[in-house]
């Protein structure tokens, strides 16, 4: 698969041209002139590789860079980066819970967190989809420990937004510790992009634990957390997937440098994606075909078994869009679909295609 051309959703797939839908460049950073000349000049300066990890030699002075943005940015004392969002959500757990303590997570979240709580040896409760009457239930009946509940601030698969408000009065009177991965939330949505949190007026004791990933909106890889100075320290005291492994190259925190300062400066990359969003829905819905509630820039379209999802997804390639098929155990069984991904670097046309696409293809029989 190779990018055609920088700031374009095309891509080559087994020899013949294709629109990428389902991508999570929503902002169309991956390839951004100014991302790369970072990551360049960086690896020209620093080398590729960080050489060591956070606590040896590895944390370098892009980093700290970098995580003096990312709190400002969030607004809050201070972040930490992780070289994944998988290993900021396992590391993130394993800090905060122990084997006396409960974690509590949506069935629908994310993998990573979902892992996280298991990883951290603590009681780990599903609880419903965006339920929270259910959760309250769970934490109601929580004999002693400390409580840790983890929500996608955006669910990943779906594209809808979680009760966050709810969730943290719920957490505020269980006196439970609330950390909400925004990985599809940052840099899209919120009044000036800082994500799901910023949607709903949320302040840093609300939700003490935010987690934020490089490889979506800002088109780079690592991830982070930001939080309170105490937070921080206890992760770089006890995330044993920040301490164990190696840092996150140095340039590739440069480049992130360079996408936050665009994603910033350029509030017109945020605004043209979620207009071609509405744009895809106005003309989804004209077509006859059912979406989702959501409002990002993630939008599914079910498709029930996993034998339906894949003949559309091939059929949609053949008329030359690329939209994955995803199917259990991503997602439960009989809610195969179609993720389709927007991003800034789409064109109308291209959007106007793929509805036409799909009306072909996934039109109600
Ligand atoms: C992608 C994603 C992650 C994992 O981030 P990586 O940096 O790709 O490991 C974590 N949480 C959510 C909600 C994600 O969408």
């Amino acid at each position: 698969m190779r990018r055609e051309t920088p700031e374009s959703a095309e891509i080559e797939l087994d020899g013949r041209r294709c629109v990428d839908f389902c991508s999570n460049d929503y902002l169309g950073l991956a390839a951004h002139p100014q991302v790369v000349e970072a990551f360049i000049d960086a690896a020209r300066m620093h080398g590729v590789g960080a050489r060591a990890s956070h606590l040896v030699t590895g944390h370098q002075a892009l980093h700290e860079a970098l995580e003096r943005e990312l709190a400002a940015f969030t607004g809050r004392e201070r972040a930490i980066v992780f070289s994944t969002g998988y290993m900021a959500n396992l590391g993130l757990a394993r800090a905060l819970a122990r084997r006396e303590d409960a974690v509590y997570g949506d069935e629908l979240n994310h993998a990573s967190l979902i892992d996280g709580g298991r990883l951290s040896g603590a009681k780990l409760h599903r609880y419903p989809h965006v339920d929270v009457a259910a959760l309250e239930q769970q934490l109601a009946a929580q004999e002693s420990g400390t409580a840790l509940v983890l929500t996608d601030g955006v669910f990943s698969m779906d594209g809808e937004l979680a009760p966050l408000p709810a969730l943290a009065a719920a957490c505020s009177r269980h006196a439970a510790y609330l950390a909400v991965d925004d990985a599809h939330g940052l840099g899209v949505i919120g009044e000036t992009g800082r994500g799901s949190l910023e949607q709903f007026g949320l302040t840093p004791t609300q939700v003490p634990a935010l987690v934020g990933t490089f490889g979506k909106a800002f088109g780079t890889f690592g991830a982070f957390v930001a939080g309170s100075e105490d937070l921080i320290e206890t992760l770089i005291q006890r995330a044993r997937t920040y301490i164990y492994t190696t840092a996150l190259p140095p340039a590739v925190a440069a480049a992130t440098r360079a996408a936050l300062a665009v994603s910033i400066a350029e509030p017109w990359r945020r605004e043209r994606v979620l207009a071609l969003t509405r744009r895809f829905r106005e003309l989804a819905t004209a077509a006859g075909i059912k979406l989702g509630p959501s409002e990002t820039p993630i939008q599914p379209i079910l498709l029930g078994s996993a034998e339906a999802a894949m003949r559309a997804s091939n059929a949609l390639l053949e008329r030359g869009f690329f939209v994955a098929a995803i199917r259990p155990p991503t997602v439960p069984a009989d809610t195969s679909r179609l993720r389709i991904t927007l991003s800034t670097a789409h064109r109308d046309a291209e959007v106007e295609g793929l509805v036409a696409a799909l009306a072909d293809v996934v039109s109600p029989e």
